[in-house]
C-alpha cells in the first residue's frame, strides 16, 4: 500500500487496478500516510495559508428532483425563497467589509437567467477586484457564455457520478448524465475556472463508480475539485440511507490532491456537518479553501440539502474570527486573495 501511495505521489496517477486497492484496503495507517503526504503537497503549492470564498445561497426553488438533496422539487415540506438582485448585492457588501475577495452563487436551478445576470454585472461594476463564482446547475451554452460576459470567472458543478447507471439511482428521468458533462465540457471551453466532484458514499455507489469519478476529472482536469460526504435528508427518497463515511472522504481528498498539487479543493461544510473537526481534517488530508456560509441569517436554514447542514459558528462568514482560530491551533491562517488557480 505504501508504495502504490507513494508512486501516486510521485506520477500523480495508478492504474484502475491499483486504486481498486487504494479504495478498498487503505487502513487507518495507511490513511494517515497518504493524508501526510498530501498535505506535504498542498503546502508546496499554497504554504499554510487556506483560501476563503463567500457562500451565498441565492434561493432554494429547484425545478430538478434529485433524489438525495432536500430541496428537490418534489420536497413540498420546505419553505421557499429567493434573494433578489439588492439582497445578493447586500450580501456582498458585507462579504467584502469583512475582507472576502470571492462570492459564490449557489442555488437551485430555476429559469432566473436574466436576474442573474443582471447581478452578477452589478457585482461586478462595484467590486472590480473579486472573483464571481457560480454554482447554479445546467444552462444552455448561451446562457453560461452570457454569465462569462457579465463578468463571472468561476462555476461549480458536481458531476455527481461518472457512471450512467449509477447516475439513474440518482436522478430522475428528466436529467441525464450526457447534460451534466456537455455543461463541464462548455464551462471549461468557455474560460470558467470550473470545479466538479461528487459526494462520497452516495447512495448505491460503488468502488468501480469512484475509480471512474477520478479518471474523469483526471482527463477534464477541473481548476477546483469538490468532495464531500453524502448526508440523509429527512424529506427525500434517501432518507434512511447511511451518510458518507469521515475515513473515505479523507481519502478522496488525499488521493485528488496528490493528482492535482495545484487545484483548489474545498474543506466542504458536509465533512464539518459529518464531524466536528471535519473541517480541520479536511485540510490536513490536503484541502486548501473554506466556504463560510454570507447568506442572510433568516434563510440560511431553509438551504436544507442534507439534515444538520452547518451554517453557523466557523461556518458562518460572521464566525471568521473563530475560524481562524480554529486554523491557527491546526498550523494554518486565512489568505484574504481571491485565490484564482494558479497551475505553477
Ligand atoms: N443546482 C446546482 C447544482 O446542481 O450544481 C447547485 C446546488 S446543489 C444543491 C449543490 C450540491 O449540493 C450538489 O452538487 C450536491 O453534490 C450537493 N448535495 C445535494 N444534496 C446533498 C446531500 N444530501 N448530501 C451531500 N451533498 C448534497
Amino acid at each position: 500500500m505504501r508504495s502504490l501511495i507513494e508512486r501516486l505521489h510521485r506520477e500523480h496517477t495508478l492504474a484502475p487496478d491499483e486504486f481498486r486497492i487504494l479504495l478498498s484496503q487503505c487502513n487507518d495507517k495507511d490513511l494517515s500516510y497518504i493524508n501526510a503526504l498530501a498535505r506535504e503537497v498542498s503546502h508546496a503549492s499554497f504554504g499554510n495559508r487556506i483560501f476563503i470564498r463567500g457562500l451565498i445561497e441565492v434561493g432554494n426553488r429547484c425545478k430538478n428532483d434529485c433524489y438525495y438533496c432536500g430541496i428537490r422539487r418534489s420536497n413540498h415540506l420546505i419553505e421557499r425563497y429567493h434573494l433578489d438582485e439588492e439582497t445578493i448585492l447586500a450580501c456582498c457588501r458585507h462579504g467584502y467589509e469583512l475582507g472576502f475577495r470571492t462570492f459564490v452563487l449557489q442555488g437551485g436551478e430555476m429559469n432566473d437567467d436574466e436576474m442573474i445576470i443582471r447581478t452578477v454585472s452589478s457585482i461586478r461594476k462595484e467590486f472590480p477586484d473579486v472573483a464571481i463564482t457560480l454554482s447554479l446547475g445546467e444552462k444552455e451554452t448561451s446562457v453560461y457564455e452570457r454569465f462569462f460576459q457579465a463578468g463571472a470567472n468561476r462555476y461549480l458543478l458536481r458531476h455527481e457520478t461518472h457512471n450512467e447507471l449509477h447516475y439513474r439511482k440518482l436522478h430522475p428521468e428528466t436529467m441525464s448524465l450526457s447534460n451534466r458533462l456537455r455543461c463541464l465540457a462548455d464551462l471549461k471551453r468557455i474560460g470558467f475556472q470550473t470545479g466538479t466532484g461528487i459526494m462520497v458514499g452516495s447512495p448505491y455507489q460503488t468502488i468501480d463508480n469512484l475509480i471512474e469519478d477520478i479518471l474523469y476529472i483526471e482527463n477534464l482536469q477541473p481548476e477546483m475539485i469538490g468532495i464531500g460526504p453524502f448526508l440523509p435528508h429527512h424529506d427525500t427518497p434517501f432518507a434512511m440511507m447511511p451518510s458518507g463515511s469521515l475515513n473515505q472522504t479523507l481519502l478522496l481528498l488525499s488521493i485528488f490532491r496528490l493528482m492535482h498539487p495545484h487545484a483548489l479543493i474545498p474543506s466542504t461544510t458536509a465533512l464539518a456537518t459529518l464531524s466536528p473537526e471535519g473541517r480541520e481534517k479536511g485540510i490536513l488530508a490536503g484541502a486548501n479553501v473554506v466556504m463560510p456560509n454570507l447568506s442572510p441569517v433568516i434563510q440560511r436554514s431553509k438551504y436544507s440539502l442534507y439534515d444538520n447542514k452547518a451554517s453557523l459558528g466557523a461556518e458562518a462568514a460572521e464566525g471568521l474570527l473563530l475560524l481562524e482560530q480554529r486554523l491557527k491551533v491546526i498550523g494554518y491562517v486565512i489568505d484574504k486573495g481571491r485565490g484564482d488557480y494558479n497551475a505553477y
